[in-house]
């Protein structure tokens, strides 16, 4: 893939980048290790007053930031400075609680005294997604650099600039030079970095393929990654909920960042006593999202991010209906350039159609019916992924099983999926493992340290 920012709205290559040269590679590598000695060794204090001003550097320039993004990849604009907006609460968040988290435990060990210590671990490499091209690399950012870690940055292809101006941000935030580096460099340079000794650990988020290869990698380097990779979101409305209020949210949910989130709701599985009345609600509420240039007011669904990613998410609908789903709206790829693609709903689909198991990435929902709580807890479970989980209910049994029954990092009752600096973010099978955010997401990359002094 070339490194480049293409138009998603016309197509148009806008601007182009050369790839690191492996002489460009060392010299950052070195920098890293250079800029990890002296950064392990400043105070919490200093680190959250930089990472406290990162966040003011974010919230002064949202604008031109979000409008960055969108360029790159076609989110609305309000939703890519609402986006910024959140990089700077990741940021405030781990400046204010990250001394807390990671201060000396003592543990009772009888005579002597027992202490357990969070030490970082050195480089981070994060190879990151295009999809949220701040957030993903500023939820990872902010824990570890606060825990002393440095990071390098390797950010999808297509977002070169996006991946300029995080560095930029963390320069002015007064964090050293070398303490969090943008490498603009292919996927085929990942391989090396994470070979070479001062690459402490790694941690991925994107498709299934890439987390393997990374992983595997890693793992013949003994190097710890944490990878958030792709879902697909069971929505569970039951006949208690507000139908209504479930259908408005599930179309939120499901074409949320023209519908390439991975906490996206994909499968909308509904108790066939409210079936007919929900897929009303829902098919009035999917045809009501306005699609058009991203950058202009009242659009709710700009361009897929590629032509690639429009260009699957086509052949994904397409071998589905010839496998026998319904489309209930939507379905056709929209003429003009630019890499648009409509609402669609898909029902009734057999379990050989590819929507049934493969992470749909563009504005298709997938609706099911389910005869009972069983079979809505069997059908969201019948899944290679297991990321988020929506439920829609007002009955406690209920809502208890699908707590402890559906196989996720996160389920959210009467709620959409979000990601939140206070809760950890992460999933289970083909979906990943290892948790972002809260305290659990800064514990992923430190050395914790047992120490017994007699
Ligand atoms: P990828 O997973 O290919 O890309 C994500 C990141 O990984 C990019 O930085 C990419 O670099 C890098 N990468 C890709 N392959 C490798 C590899 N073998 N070794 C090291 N790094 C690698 O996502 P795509 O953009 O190709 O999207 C494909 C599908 O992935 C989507 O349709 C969606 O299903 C899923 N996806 C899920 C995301 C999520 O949030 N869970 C986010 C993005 C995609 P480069 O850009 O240079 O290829």
């Amino acid at each position: 893939m070339p490194i480049a920012t293409i138009s998603p709205v016309t197509g148009e290559t806008l601007r182009t980048f050369d790839a690191l040269t492996p002489e460009q590679i060392e010299q950052k590598l070195q920098r890293a290790a250079n800029a990890f000695r002296s950064h392990r060794r400043t105070s919490m204090a200093e680190r959250a007053e930089r990472m406290r001003r990162a966040g003011e550097i974010l919230e002064a320039d949202k604008d031109r930031l979000g409008r960055l993004m969108t360029t790159e990849m076609g989110k609305t604009l309000a939703s890519a400075v609402a986006e910024v907006e959140k990089c700077a609460w990741v940021c405030r968040h781990y400046a204010e609680h990250a001394a807390g988290m990671l201060a000396p435990r003592p543990v009772d060990v009888g005579k002597a005294r027992g202490e357990i210590h969070f030490l970082p671990l050195g480089a981070v490499l994060a190879i990151m997604p295009w999809n949220f091209p701040l957030w993903q690399v500023f939820r990872f950012a902010a824990p570890a650099l606060m825990a002393g870690n440095v990071g390098l940055l390797k950010h999808a292809s297509n977002v070169p600039q996006s991946a300029l101006a995080i560095e930029d941000v963390f320069a002015r935030a007064g964090f050293a030079e070398g303490v969090f580096q943008t490498l603009l460099i292919g996927s085929d340079a990942v391989g090396g970095l994470l070979d070479d000794p001062r690459v402490a650990a790694a941690t991925l988020t994107g498709s299934t393929p890439a987390g393997q290869s990374v992983a595997e990698r890693a793992g013949r380097n003994l190097k710890k990654t944490v990878l958030e990779l792709g879902g697909s979101d069971p929505f569970i409305v039951m006949p208690s909920a507000d139908l209504r209020a479930a259908a408005r949210t599930a179309a939120k949910a499901r074409c949320i960042n023209n519908g390439q989130s991975c906490i996206a709701a994909k499968r909308f599985i509904v108790h066939q006593d409210a079936a007919d009345e929900f897929e009303r609600h829902f098919v009035r509420e999917m045809e009501a999202l306005r699609v058009g240039d991203p950058m202009q007011d009242g659009v709710d669904i700009g361009p897929l991010a590629t032509a690639s990613i429009r260009d699957e998410v086509d052949e994904q609908v397409r071998r589905s209906v010839e496998a026998g789903a319904r489309l209930v709206t939507g379905g056709k790829r929209m003429d003009g350039p630019g890499f648009f693609y409509p609402p669609t709903i898909l029902a009734d689909i057999p379990e050989s159609a590819p929507a049934y198991r493969e992470e749909v990435f563009g504005p298709v929902a997938l609706l099911f019916r389910a005869t009972d709580v069983d079979d809505a807890i069997r059908l969201a479970n019948d899944s290679d992924f297991g990321l988020g989980s929506s439920v829609w209910t007002t009955d406690e049994g209920e809502r208890a099983r699908f707590v402890t029954e559906i196989e996720a990092g996160m389920t959210f009752v009467n709620a959409m999926v979000s990601s939140d600096p206070r809760l950890p973010f992460g999933g289970v099978k083909q979906s990943g493992y290892g948790r972002e955010l809260a305290e659990f997401g800064i514990h992923e990359f430190v050395n914790v340290k047992s120490v017994w002094i007699q």
